[in-house]
């Protein structure tokens, strides 16, 4: 006999989620999950992803798990903000979307009244953030309206100040002058990034599926082409991997000729297992989701009416929280990923402390204000 699945609320409970949205709109077929992982902070704020699913349970497991880091990220950045993400269900996530289904997301995120805030992800192009956007005031990241735009320059400025950590950590010393980095994926963060490294006097190396960009970066800052089977074997101080997730596996570290890891990409462990595994071989892990905070630090910005200089100064602050992990990862013997983890939860359940954010609440952003003030009509 088949076992049966647990509950949507057995599954929430297991990992803490406040709240879960099935959204279906008939007129347009529009079919979503919002998942609210955690608002002890304050709002949520995640993607909205439109991928093809198998099947609901899959959106909604799928929904569960990333809402759930993104209360992580944005713990482990020091921000006053929650966890959520919502997915829409997508024959085909490619091809262009009707503005009745967008409309329809969009009120659907409204109605949430800002427990939920959302921003772009994999499949959402910027039409469909402002289409959405045309129906709530929910909606970070869109170009205009005081919203931040492109997070990916300051995602990269992230990174650069992260690998600085790394390096002090390897070397005593932050100093990029000479130093061999491998970015794996120059697509929008990575090339940002090889750009910077490249300035601040480190030797790139590049790798990507799409040749353009290689040579792209080839030409600009003389990086160093490399074929993509390679680049996880390329002997450097630090791999940055900024392509897509669960690069560091079972298979790959053993392969790896690097120092440390720290890069751009979401999930680059492959499995729990993966953080230990590194450690085992004496390579430095920066955690993917404390180093790639620019970009929700960027969008937090918001709210306070969006100022580049100071959405980069906060990113700066990535290297201190860096070298916070390390430390906390030395003092409890554990590896780096399970320090950071263990960091943001700690956050959430002592500054949390089982509250939840209603709307009407101020966040700590608004000094006391109600959110929906502060936000553009
Ligand atoms: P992107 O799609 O612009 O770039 C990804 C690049 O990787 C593309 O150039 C693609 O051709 C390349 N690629 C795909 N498969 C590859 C492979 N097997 N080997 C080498 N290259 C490969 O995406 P992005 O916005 O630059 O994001 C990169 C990563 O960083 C993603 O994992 C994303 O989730 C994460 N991230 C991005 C941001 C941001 O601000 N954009 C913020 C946080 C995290």
């Amino acid at each position: 006999m088949r076992a049966t699945e647990p509950a949507v609320t057995e599954l929430m409970t297991e990992r803490g989620h406040e709240q879960v949205v099935f959204v279906a709109d008939a007129p347009s077929g529009l079919r979503a999950v919002i998942a609210v992982h955690s608002t002890a902070l304050g709002p949520s704020l995640g993607g909205v992803r439109f991928w093809r699913y198998a099947s609901e349970r899959e959106a909604l497991v799928d929904a569960l798990r990333l809402s759930e880091a993104m209360s992580l990220k944005a713990a482990a950045a020091g921000l006053h903000q929650g966890g959520g993400k919502a997915v829409v269900l997508c024959d085909d996530p490619d091809a262009p979307r009707d503005e009745p289904l967008l409309r329809a997301m969009g009120r659907a995120i409204d109605e949430l009244g800002g427990r939920y805030i959302a921003a772009e992800d994999v499949g959402a192009t910027p039409r469909d953030m402002q289409i959405i956007a045309s129906q709530t005031p929910w909606v970070t990241g869109i170009e205009g309206h005081g919203g931040s735009g492109d997070p990916s320059p300051v995602t990269a400025y992230g990174v650069v100040c992260a690998t600085q950590a790394v390096l002090e950590e390897l070397d005593d010393d932050p100093s990029l002058v000479g130093k061999r980095v491998v970015v794996d994926g120059v697509g929008h963060v990575g090339s940002h990034l090889a750009r910077l490294l490249a300035d601040a006097g480190a030797r790139v190396a590049v790798a990507d599926v799409n040749r353009d960009r290689v040579d792209t970066l080839v030409r600009e800052v003389g990086a160093d082409a490399l074929a993509v089977e390679a680049a996880l074997e390329e002997p450097c101080d630090v791999l940055a991997p900024c392509a897509l997730g669960a690069a560091l596996s079972e298979a790959t570290i053993p392969r790896l000729q690097c120092r440390a890891v720290c890069g751009a990409a979401n999930n680059q462990l492959a499995d729990a297992a993966a953080d230990d595994k590194l450690a085992a071989r004496g390579i430095l892990y920066a955690p993917d989701f404390v180093v790639n905070a620019g970009g929700i630090i960027n969008l937090a910005e918001e709210f306070v009416g969006y100022d580049r200089e100071r959405a980069l100064k906060r990113t700066a602050q990535i290297g201190e929280t860096v070298r916070r992990v390390f430390a906390l990862a030395r003092e409890s013997g554990v590896p780096p990923g399970h320090a950071a983890e263990e960091m943001a939860r700690r956050r959430i359940a002592d500054e949390g402390a089982g509250r939840r954010w209603v709307p009407g609440d101020p966040a700590a952003w608004t000094n006391g204000a109600p959110l929906r003030t502060l936000r553009p009509a």
